[in-house]
């Protein structure tokens, strides 16, 4: 196990399980002590982290991760380091809300012209601060009888995670059934909110988005990302040796996470990502967020 986590989740996001005060603990019990709540596109809960950790005499540096796009792609860019009150931030957020709300629209849409009976106050029983996925929508497409016998419905109906596995099979590729186009905003925009609240910006979790890609990657470089998260849960060992290979060739921070959620993703235990490599991601990290500080005051 890692004393260091930089990626955990809170209730703030629309999909962590516990209270920033309850992640701080977990995270201390679990021997982490320095940590950082990434919630999405919301900082809400960042001073609470930042106050309990103080209190329990470990570190939870103040950050955000935002949902981007970049060549067509989703990708998520965490700021370390921001001050959780700049308006930038909460302007972000605001249109990312927006956003989804119009793509739960598409969903359940897409839903209806694939066929499946389900009434929308049911979905919005399932979905977490009314942001509506694939996932919500079968859990009531599922409930309703009229689509009993369906066999798309029938296929998945025993599945311990039905409407999870509906979703990667019908729904996440361009060209499948299922599948609505996002439409986050641009990864260039993420970055300067991000810059603008005084943080740093760092690509979270690049293998589970696009996997060994030397193109894109640059592409989000130039975009402005300064740090990358080379070791995750989601990461092959031969993904964390390109990304730690990419971060050296652009001068680029590296950092470690697990992506802590609670139950959404059980397996996923904080400190559970260990590099070798802590003391050197830690101290590069600091000296940055100073420097940031810095330039910030002149
Ligand atoms: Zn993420
Ligand atoms: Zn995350």
């Amino acid at each position: 196990m890692s004393w260091l986590d930089l990626h955990m989740h809170s209730s703030e996001s629309m999909d962590g399980e516990f209270s920033p005060e309850e992640v701080v603990s977990i995270a201390k019990k679990a021997g982490v002590m320095v940590m950082a709540i990434c919630d999405h596109n919301i900082t809400t809960g960042v001073k609470r982290g930042v106050e309990a950790a103080k209190n329990a005499g470990i570190t939870c540096i103040p950050a955000v991760e935002l949902d981007t796009q970049c060549g067509g792609r989703n990708f998520h860019i965490i700021g370390y380091g921001i001050d959780p009150e700049q308006e930038a931030l909460a302007k972000f957020g605001e249109k990312t809300r927006r956003q989804k709300e119009q793509n739960g629209k598409k969903r359940m849409t897409k839903m209806r012209e694939m066929g499946f009976f389900f009434e929308e106050k049911e979905v919005l029983h399932y979905a977490k601060q009314g942001n509506i996925i694939i996932a919500n929508i079968f859990q009531a497409i599922l409930e309703d009888e009229r689509n009993l016998g369906n066999p798309l419905v029938e296929k998945y109906r025993n599945h311990d995670m039905p409407g999870v596995d509906f979703f990667w099979e019908n729904c996440s590729k361009p060209g499948s059934a299922g599948f609505v186009a996002e439409g986050n905003l641009p990864a260039e925009e993420g970055i300067q909110c991000i810059k603008a609240a005084g943080g740093i910006p760092v690509l979270a979790h690049p293998g589970a988005n696009m996997g060994e890609n030397a193109e894109l990657f640059q592409k989000l470089v130039e975009a402005g990302i300064e740090g990358v998260e080379a070791f995750c849960s989601y990461h092959q060992n031969q993904e964390d040796v390109f990304y730690t290979k990419m971060a050296k060739k652009y001068e680029l921070l590296i950092t470690q996470g697990s992506d802590f959620h609670g139950k959404l993703k059980p397996q996923i235990q904080p400190g559970s990502i260990v590099s070798g490599m802590e003391e050197e991601i830690y101290k590069k990290l600091c000296e940055r967020m100073e420097r940031q500080g810095k330039t910030d005051e002149t």
